[in-house]
């Protein structure tokens, strides 16, 4: 770490020159392959000469007008493709800079729309534990897991949290038919006991992203989640900063379930690593409603310059172009046979998971009991700093209930060959080793 730059901790990592397709070089020449696309951002890969040429365009007109000066053809036809990816009936967008910031729109939305139906006291929301919502104090106070949140609780009104799915700590097997509808029951009773007339929303991640190691909900679950919204009158919000952009084989993991988010919270990959870009994307009834009732007290300066919409708009083009959406669901299939087979040889690796190529692997000291790897050992560090020493870069997270669980998540971009998804299990495959 320099005199002058800081973030998490002193950790050094080496430094960066430059980076094309899945591939990043550091100033000495040591190439890494990008086995987690950053942080499941870079789904396109680095450097796509049509994103560059897209930017490049819109940057000898206008990078920047500011929304309340100028409206914006690039910024306006950006929505549209983008409403369009989102199911029915979800078609106003507002943009941001990421992800915490998206999450902070759809809360602030929703209780601004509530309060415009004559609901002045509905204001919890209900997200899940373990989950991970961004890093502004609104998100820190709706993400459910401990250790981001609870240095904050203080100074914020604290926002009731559901236990989610979680595979190993409940005991559940997520393949029952009968998982989905406990979890289901046990939101409904967590709805109950904050009183359904004091909760305004519930937001989810519909598959886990991080926090959990790419959980794929039970069967029923996210339907049983909008049936209970209906029964209450809550909005259902899908956080999809991880999720959408592809990833998971449909543009947004909404599209898996029969279930309808009211909002659809998007990031990482909506920018792909180009610019810094959020959106959300909303019923459109509430934002009428809203409007109508004095506005939408909300906004970020930087929000829908023209120069994110050009880049966010060729990172679409490349989606749609290249058929990314299919080729996770087969390029993810391959990824994960791959993981199983991994799991086969190696019997410390505990469970492998996700959909698409939001995959996750996860290392055990017990893979039949789920019994967890000691804290001291520190596997999840471990396991990274060999695979750097071996020129392969991937995301881990010691975060299962905040506490406990070494999983890794394996999402490369989702332009990866099949020889390059090879060259990946090599490594991988190495570092394990
Ligand atoms: N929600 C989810 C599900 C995320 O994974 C993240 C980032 N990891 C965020 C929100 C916050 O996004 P950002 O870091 O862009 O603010």
């Amino acid at each position: 770490m320099s005199d002058h730059l800081f973030y998490q901790s002193r950790q050094t990592r080496p430094f960066i020159d430059r980076a094309e397709g899945i591939y990043l070089w550091d100033v000495d020449g040591q190439r890494y392959l990008d086995g987690s696309s950053g942080a499941m951002v870079s789904n396109i890969g680095h450097s796509h000469p049509h994103v560059l040429s897209c930017m490049a365009e819109q940057m000898q007109k206008a990078t920047f007008a500011y929304r309340l000066h100028f409206q914006s053809d690039i910024v306006e036809r950006f929505a549209k493709r983008l409403a369009q990816k989102a199911p029915a009936g979800l078609d106003k967008v507002f943009f941001v800079s990421g992800g915490s910031e998206a999450v902070e729109t759809a809360i602030k939305l929703a209780r601004q729309a509530t309060i415009a139906r004559g609901e002045p006291d509905r204001f919890k929301i209900i997200s899940r534990t373990p989950s991970y919502h961004g890093s502004t104090l609104g998100a820190v106070a709706v993400t459910g897991t401990p250790p981001f949140a609870d240095p904050f609780a203080p100074m914020m009104r604290e926002m009731p949290k559901v236990r989610a799915p979680l595979h190993y700590l409940d005991g559940l097997d997520m393949d029952d038919p009968t998982t989905g509808a406990h979890y289901v029951q046990q939101m409904e009773e967590k709805i109950l006991a904050e009183g359904p007339e004091s909760v305004l929303a519930v937001l989810v991640e519909p598959i886990g992203g991080a926090s959990t190691g790419a959980l794929v909900p039970p069967a029923g679950y996210m339907e049983g989640l909008r049936a209970l919204c209906d029964k209450y009158g809550l909005l259902l919000i899908y956080d999809e900063v991880m999720t959408g952009g592809g990833r998971t084989g449909t543009y947004f993991a909404a599209d898996h379930f029969g279930a309808t988010p009211d909002m659809i919270i998007s990031a990482k990959g909506l920018g792909g690593g180009y610019v810094p870009l959020g959106a959300v994307i909303s019923r459109n009834d509430l934002v009428e409603d809203v409007l109508d009732h004095g506005g939408f007290l909300h906004g970020f300066t930087n929000a829908a310059m023209p120069l994110a919409a050009a880049a966010g708009m060729g990172v679409l083009d490349v989606v749609e172009d290249e058929q990314l959406c299919a080729r996770a669901s087969r390029i993810g299939g391959m990824v994960y046979n791959r993981l199983r087979d991994l799991q086969s040889q190696y019997p410390f690796i505990g469970d492998v998971r996700g959909k698409g190529l939001l995959l996750a692997f996860e290392l055990m000291a017990d893979a039949t009991t789920k019994q967890v790897l000691p804290k001291e050992l520190n596997a999840h560090a471990k396991l990274v700093n060999i695979a750097y020493d071996n020129g392969l870069i991937i995301y881990s997270r010691r975060t299962r209930n905040g506490a406990e669980g070494d999983h890794f998540m394996v999402c490369p971009p989702l332009i990866s060959s099949a020889a390059q998804v090879d060259e990946l299990m090599g490594l991988l495959e190495k570092s394990l080793a």
